[in-house]
């Protein structure tokens, strides 16, 4: 097949009328160039109120989501009204009000049917990027781009994993070829919503929250795609969270590697997972920003740029858990790490960093939600202590690699935090560590002045006083 390219716009992107007309306008640009398959998030701010809806269903009060139901199903309403055709609007009121029917039956099951809560939630989380990807083919199809939705439960397969599901790979790229192949042959724009998937018996799944761009990902590996274009809110990739420091700016260009780091230690912008696939088949990630698409944003590619010195960007993330496992049977033992670890397998928790000296081992967890079970297997290990509130901060960039110096200006900057735990050197392109997450903002702030601010107030000069 020959040259596609993956749109995935976010729930931003998304949001309301405005918005959607970039949107269409964006692919109507792409469509001049490229073969362009479209992945949607949920409007802004409906996964949440639908999961709202479920919790309050699964508190009994199945009645008193009505109003909120109401809204968002509205939301659609109003905007197909604004920039579909007609007979698009009075498509998308079709289903919307089956929509309405089926989330209200599905919330009644909520409250009845305890045991099936998993499944049922993924299946009312899923109308937020079903009845989006609606919206947005009849939007587009009022703008002469001849869009086709696609139901994506058809293309991605996972394990029945509710709300974190995994995908088989084979399935997943067979059955999205099939569907997307003939679409993609006849000219049509194929329109999908990412972070849902079903289990091959047909089950409704979910990607795990902000799984949209994974989607977006997993089809582009599926079609071959030219490139994967993530459109979002901010100017691609930043040199550290903006909601933390205002005047972080975009990095041009990231390694596979470096881009894997950032989005797997907090950098929001992209799911933790959506590297892999584009990685496998080397396809470029380009980050853009919907609400201003002339903005240059950020390529990721197998090569990056590794300039001398650079470090790209600073990530970070609260909510971290540390473990420390001490114990002097540790001493010449083999298989200790093994058992350690399998608690954690059992458990199905994912460890982000790890260090072990000669006789204890500290890691971090962000999801405490096995802690207890996990903590009362571990002790007949060690001695175990568990802090709660930490934050890992996380410096990456390819120049780590050579660069000698940077560790000691990292912690020279942030020398009166307490720092509990270092990791240089696993993937040699980050150095992580973990503080209180109380103080987490301003080491970030201070990281992102002593390694951006002031070097460029150096670069400035040097240009400044250059002959
Ligand atoms: P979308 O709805 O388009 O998927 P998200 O809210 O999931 O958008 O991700 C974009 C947000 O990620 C930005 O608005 C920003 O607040 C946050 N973010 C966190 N770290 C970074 C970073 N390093 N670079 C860019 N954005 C970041
Ligand atoms: N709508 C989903 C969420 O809010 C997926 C996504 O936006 O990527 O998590
Ligand atoms: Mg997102």
């Amino acid at each position: 097949m020959s040259e596609s390219t993956v749109l995935k716009f976010g729930g931003t992107s998304v949001a309301n009328a405005e918005a959607l007309g970039r949107v269409a306008s964006l692919v109507r640009r792409a469509q001049r160039r490229t073969r362009p398959v479209v992945d949607v998030s949920a409007l802004a701010g409906v996964t949440d109120a639908l999961f709202a809806a479920a919790d309050a269903a699964a508190n009994g009060d199945v009645e008193g989501t009505r109003p909120q139901l109401d809204a968002l199903l509205e939301r659609h309403a109003e905007i197909a009204g604004r920039l579909a055709r007609p007979e698009g609007a009075s498509g998308i009121g079709t289903v919307l009000e089956r929509a309405r029917g089926e989330i209200m039956n599905l919330l009644e099951r909520v409250a009845g049917e305890p045991e099936r809560r998993p499944a049922l939630r993924d299946e009312i989380a899923s109308y937020g990027e079903r009845l989006s990807a609606a919206l947005v083919t009849a939007v587009l199809l009022a703008a002469d781009v001849p869009a086709r939705y696609v139901d994506a439960r058809h293309c991605l397969i996972t394990d029945a994993s509710h709300g974190r599901a995994t995908p088989l790979l084979p399935d997943t790229e067979q059955r999205t070829l099939a569907e997307l192949a003939p679409l993609l042959d006849r000219g049509l724009v194929p329109v999908l919503g990412g972070y849902i998937a079903a289990t091959l018996e047909g089950v409704t799944t979910t990607l795990g929250r902000g799984g949209s761009d994974y989607s977006a990902a997993l089809v582009g590996a599926a079609v071959a795609a030219r490139e994967i274009q993530i459109w979002t809110d901010v100017s691609g990739v930043l040199t550290a969270d903006p909601r933390v420091v205002p005047g972080a700016r975009t990095v041009p260009s990231l390694s596979y590697a470096e881009a894997a780091e950032l989005a797997y230690f907090g950098a929001k912008v992209l799911h933790p997972k959506t590297i892999q696939p584009a990685m496998d088949r080397e396809i470029p990630v380009r980050i853009c920003n919907s609400h201003s698409p002339g903005d240059p944003g950020t390529l990721v590619t197998t090569q990056g740029e590794a300039r001398a010195g650079a470090v790209k960007a600073i990530a970070h993330k609260t909510g971290v858990t540390v473990l420390q496992i001490s114990s002097t049977r540790m001493l010449g033992a083999y298989g200790f790490l093994r058992g350690l670890f399998e608690v954690f397998e059992r458990h199905r928790t994912v460890v982000d960093v790890v260090t072990t000296s000669e006789v204890s081992v500290s890691l971090t967890v962000d999801d405490a939600e096995s802690l207890s079970e996990i903590v009362a297997e571990l002790r007949p290990l060690g001695t175990v202590s568990v802090e709660s509130g930490r934050a890992i901060v996380c410096v990456v960039g390819e120049g780590l690699r050579t660069t000698p110096g940077i560790a000691a200006r990292v912690f020279a900057t942030v020398s009166d935090i307490n720092v509990s735990l270092i990791s240089q050197g696993a993937s040699r392109v980050n150095l992580t560590f973990v503080v209180d997450e109380a103080r987490v903002r301003e080491a970030v702030l201070r990281l992102h002045e002593a390694l951006f601010e002031r070097q460029r107030v150096d670069l400035d000069h040097a240009a400044a006083v250059a002959p």
